[in-house]
């Protein structure tokens, strides 16, 4: 037989144990989180018509230009695995009238994003986020609250280094305006720019503000800010969202050149930027879309949504959030009647939660005892033929190495009552 191993596609994360039994622990406590807070979970599809993306983040984006996967199916419609989940829930809330079931609407989704970025420390070409829109509501207590429920979100998982930037965007009725100006400070230094910059001056100007290029960065350090733009109604959402982020005391810092990659945000922007994370820094953004949902098709209707990075977020949490659980006792028998004896027992234990290990090939005391170490059990509770002789168990605590006697009639109850 020829043998061929085959592998992930490159980039592509996947979550192995113990990981995925941290991610689980975290994912629990971002639904309860959410939950807690009116939303409820969208499960929805990976692949999309490719138009859906190419026309809510725009086409002049990173994510539009070179990130999606995108390909022909069999009956040659192009499709694309989804690069992020705002589009798709916009899509599904118009799709299944969703706006009917209550005037705000709440959604969360957990799940894999697809990019054909380079593969590197923090940025994959399949990857996880957590996020979550909000429907219905355009006041600026709405962009508050769900700001200080993620703030809230990383307080519980103790994660400290996170610090909130913030913007305003404008809205279509002071961002043209802003943008003219902005092609005109862009076009007198178009020489200083990188080629996408350059190509982008037309057509989507702020990603200039964006670009990671250090010669760009230096080029825009005192391009006009959008602030000086805003129109009355923007300047007082951008002061109202300011206001309430300091009574409640969540710090942020207002960061003028922060413009995000995708076009259909309005008003408020924000990111959580973490520097422990190095290159990669940003665990958490998004912002407002107050036109989104009618241009793709619906009811004109204001929304509010973030979406987290979880590898990202991961790699911010110390081991002591998500502790790995280990079975409370290894039950270790010598010989098969032992085993025999045994397996009923670990069964019963093992109904609610796993409590119990038993190893079914008959290995020796030293070897069992070595895997129960390994699987940091604190009992072992070892039966033999001479025990089963004489009706009772040894059992050994793994910690002190202290041994004690348990009559086998009462090996479950005893062992029950042993539990933390
Ligand atoms: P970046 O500037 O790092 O490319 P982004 O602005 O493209 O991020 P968003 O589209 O806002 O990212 O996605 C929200 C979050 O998802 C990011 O803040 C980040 O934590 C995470 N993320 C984005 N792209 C990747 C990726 N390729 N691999 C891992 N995580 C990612
Ligand atoms: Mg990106």
């Amino acid at each position: 037989m020829k043998k061929i191993q085959i592998k992930t596609v490159k980039g592509f994360n996947e979550i192995l144990p113990p990981e995925s039994f941290r991610w689980r622990v975290v994912e629990d406590k971002f639904r309860n989180l959410l939950e807690g807070y009116g939303f409820a979970e969208l499960r929805l599809a990976l692949l999309e018509p490719t138009e859906l993306f190419a026309r809510s983040i725009g086409g002049e984006t990173d994510i539009v230009e070179k990130e999606m996967y995108t390909f022909l199916d069999r009956s040659d419609r192009s499709l694309t695995l989804r690069p992020e989940a705002t589009a798709s829930v916009v899509r599904a809330y118009n799709q299944y009238s969703l706006g009917k079931l209550s005037e705000i609407n709440k959604l969360y989704y957990v799940g894999p994003m697809f990019r054909y970025e380079r593969p590197q420390k923090g940025r994959y070409r399949q990857f996880h986020q957590l996020g979550a829109e909000v429907f219905g509501e355009g006041s600026f207590y709405q962009d508050a609250e769900t700001l200080v429920m993620l703030a809230q979100f990383f307080h519980t998982l103790s994660i400290k280094g996170a610090a909130l930037h913030l913007n305003s965007l404008g809205c279509e009725a002071c961002r043209p305006a802003y943008r003219d100006h902005l092609k005109d400070y862009l076009y007198d230094r178009q020489e200083s720019l990188c080629e996408d910059c350059r190509r982008r001056i037309s057509e989507n100007p702020l990603r200039a503000l964006d670009c990671k290029n250090p010669q760009c960065r230096e080029a825009v350090t005192d391009a006009p800010p959008i602030s000086g733009a805003l129109c009355d109604g923007c300047r007082q959402h951008f002061s109202g969202l300011c206001g309430l982020l300091d009574d409640t005391g969540l710090d942020y810092q207002v960061n003028p050149r922060l413009v995000r990659g995708l076009d259909y945000y309005t008003r408020t922007t924000f990111e959580f930027l973490a520097g422990d994370l190095g290159a990669q820094n940003a665990v958490a953004a998004g912002g407002r879309y107050d036109r989104l949902v009618e241009e793709l098709g619906g009811k004109a209707t204001p929304a509010f949504g973030f979406a987290i990075g979880f590898e990202r977020l991961m790699m911010l949490i110390g081991s002591e959030v998500a502790p790995l659980s280990s079975p409370f006792a290894a039950l270790v028998p010598i010989g098969e009647e032992a085993l025999r004896y045994l397996f009923p027992i670990h069964v019963e234990l093992n109904r609610k939660a796993q409590v119990t290990t038993l190893g079914f090939q008959q290995k020796s005391l030293k070897s069992q005892l070595k895997k129960a170490d390994k699987d940091g059990v604190t009992y072992a509770l070892i039966v033999g033929p001479d025990e089963l002789n004489q009706g009772e168990a040894l059992c050994r605590n793994m910690r002190t190495k202290e041994q004690t006697r348990i009559p086998l009639s009462r090996l479950g109850e005893a062992l029950r009552e042993l539990l933390p």
